[in-house]
């Protein structure tokens, strides 16, 4: 089954990813591990990305498409793929789509983690770290015992300038703005399946084998 993940920051793609490489055995691309495996490897698409990336700069379409087609490529694609973060553009899900072809593959579903805006901010803006062991909190999802207080050293918690309101909401709507289109995309090929994310983690998961086992 060859699948593309798509959903806002704090949707929760991470957890359903991990629970669709388990239930289906196919592996979890993510663009970043994409990048590293290339660039480990030391192909010339690794190389030509590197050199980008040590000068700061955006690896151009044409060296990460190269980069996608020889990691789908691999002998661990036998069975499908999930990618995650690519593609990020039309441009690029065009080229996607040629990919896949080269290959003899075809995309089956593009899965939308959907949540509205509104509990994003809640769930993204919840986040507390403990600066000195670097655990994790929730407010509302995952408090300490004791209010801003970390359990296991009893530092006080702090909140990221990543994870505060203002921060949060403009990521947000940057990233409603790259996604409409591709959504758009997806959903006139076909592929297109929603589902609520905004439900327990066990339930989001049911609700996608529903759709991609019809
Ligand atoms: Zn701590």
């Amino acid at each position: 089954m060859n699948l593309i993940l798509m959903g806002l920051p704090g949707a929760g793609k991470g957890t359903q990813a991990e629970k669709i490489n388990e239930k289906y055995n196919i592996p979890h691309i993510s663009t970043g591990d994409m990048f590293r495996l290339a660039i480990k490897e030391g192909t010339d698409l690794g190389k030509k990305a590197k050199e980008y990336m040590d000068q700061g700069e955006l690896v151009p379409d044409e060296v990460t498409n190269g980069i996608v087609k020889e990691r789908l490529r691999k002998d661990d694609c036998k069975n499908g793929f999930l990618l995650d973060g690519f593609p990020r553009t039309i441009a690029q899900a065009e080229a996607l789509e040629s990919i896949v072809k080269d290959i003899n593959q075809s995309i089956d579903y593009v899965i939308h983690v959907d949540v509205p805006e509104g509990k994003l901010v809640e769930r993204l803006t919840g986040r507390r770290i403990c600066p000195t062991c670097g655990t994790t909190y929730h407010v509302v999802y995952n408090p300490p015992k004791e209010d801003g207080i970390c359990d296991k050293d009893g530092s006080t918690l702090i909140q990221r300038d990543d994870d505060k309101p203002e921060t949060v909401k403009k990521r947000l709507s940057v990233n409603i703005e790259q996604t409409k289109p591709l959504l758009d995309f997806y959903h006139d090929k076909g592929y297109l399946v929603t589902v609520n994310g905004d439900q327990e983690i066990n339930q989001v998961f049911q609700d996608i084998q529903a759709k991609i086992e019809k």
